[in-house]
């Protein structure tokens, strides 16, 4: 017998393999294991005895589109660091919020009270950005960051993980219909393989979790009976710029000289998004000054197949008219970071696809984009498919 799918009692030990190590399969990872734990106080599912066998599999080196990136000043051995993904999230419904609560109290996750304010852009170098306050994020509006850095809480929730293996530099190659064996009970239903035809082992469920494009390149010929609807979901881009400013370096006028003091700016007429002010952050304090830009997604769209250094220019110039730097306050850190699959466009009729069910097969499609496309969603894909697996 391979892959412990019986012990010496003969209980049957599922085995569960989740293809993407982001926060959807992270958080789908944590629920599984509460629930078969009896651990699942805010899972609303039948537990039951025997934990199963969980394995991640993760084609890159870390956590998914939650990255942080920094660079160290020689100098004074500090960092810049830029969170060039998601910024922070929200907690809207009871069980997220009851979710995260251990996290807040250790000080890893912590609210974010930002001032933000609109921002529209100057043109004319004597003149500043014209700001104007917006609002406070409070208790009410309650936005959330990982502390010291975005990618923090991913590596928190994979070193919690108790019956779960984590399989980093793996991509799980494109199913088929082949790899699927209809057995009885106890066995194993769906070989999986990797990039270069390894077996990866035998599994009684399949949960993707790729990105909405990826998950249509593993689906394509594999008779997924819902391969339609991954199709429906669309997801646009977006271009990240990250500027960083040496300690001794004057910072450009709108970051310092406004009198409306701020942390995140909605830009107007702009083809960029949002400022985010990183060295204002609760708890990064202690960081050289850092500034996110997130360019719109429809402007990304429109460019995703441009040269990145043509990119770069183009929004450093609009980064330029926004925060109006000269000579001396001219970034010393430029990147720029192109992002295909960013945000997820919103259905016509505003109904959430949900997750994506094969019942014969036991494959599930998940991710935040059968959601809202945020990480609020990527825990209720996470519920939904627990929920599926207990129910089962
Ligand atoms: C620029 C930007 C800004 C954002 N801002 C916010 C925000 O402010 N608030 C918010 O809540 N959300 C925000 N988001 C969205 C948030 O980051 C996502 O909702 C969340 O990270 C998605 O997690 P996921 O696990 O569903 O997908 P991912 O993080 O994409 O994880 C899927 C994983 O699957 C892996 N994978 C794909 N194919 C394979 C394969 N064949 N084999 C193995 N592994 C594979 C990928 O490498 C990836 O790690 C933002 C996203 C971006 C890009």
């Amino acid at each position: 017998m391979t892959d412990s799918t019986l012990h010496a009692t003969q209980q049957f030990i599922p085995k569960i393999a989740i293809i993407g190590g982001g926060l959807t399969g992270l958080f789908t990872a944590t629920l599984l294991e509460r629930a078969f734990t009896n651990d699942n106080a805010n899972v609303a599912v039948k537990s039951k005895s025997v934990v199963p066998n969980i394995v991640i599999f993760e084609k890159s080196r870390s956590v998914g589109r939650l990255a942080t990136r920094y660079c160290t000043d020689s100098a004074t051995h500090k960092n810049w660091q830029w969170a060039f993904g998601a910024q922070f999230f929200t907690a809207k419904s009871n069980d997220f919020q009851q979710f995260i609560k251990p996290w807040l109290k250790t000080g890893l996750l912590q609210p974010w009270r930002a001032n933000v304010v609109d921002l529209i852009p100057s043109y004319d170098a004597a003149q500043n950005a014209d700001i104007q306050a917006k609002e406070k994020w409070s208790s009410a509006q309650a936005r959330y960051i990982s502390t010291p850095k975005m990618t923090s809480w991913g590596r928190a929730l994979a070193d919690e993980l108790a019956h779960t293996t984590i399989k980093f530099k793996t991509r799980v190659a494109p199913l088929c219909n082949e790899h699927f064996i209809e057995q009885n009970e106890t066995k194993s239903k769906t070989e999986l393989f990797d990039e270069n035809g390894n077996s990866l082992g035998n599994f009684d469920w399949v949960i993707c979790t790729a990105p909405n494009a990826q998950a249509v390149e593993l689906m394509a010929d594999s008779g997924f009976k819902e391969l339609a609807k991954i199709s429906e979901a669309q997801m646009q881009a977006c271009y990240t710029l990250m500027l960083g400013w040496d300690k001794e370096q004057p910072l450009p006028a709108t970051l310092h000289t406004s009198a409306t003091l701020w942390d995140v700016a909605y830009v107007q007429n702009s083809l960029l998004d949002r400022i985010f002010i990183e060295h204002q952050k609760p708890a990064h304090d202690t960081l050289l000054p850092s500034v996110t830009i997130h360019a719109r997604n429809d402007w990304s769209e429109r460019h995703v197949d441009e040269e990145i250094e043509v990119v770069k220019a183009t929004l450093l110039q609009a980064a330029k008219h926004a925060l109006s730097w000269d000579e001396d306050s001219t970034p010393s850190q430029i990147d720029c970071h192109r992002w295909r699959y960013a945000a997820t466009l919103k259905q016509p009729d505003h109904k959430e696809l949900g997750i994506l069910v094969d019942e014969p097969r036991q494959w599930i499609v998940s991710g935040d984009w059968c959601g809202q496309g945020n990480i609020e969603s990527c825990y209720q894909m996470a519920r939904q498919t627990v929920a599926k697996i207990c129910a089962d």
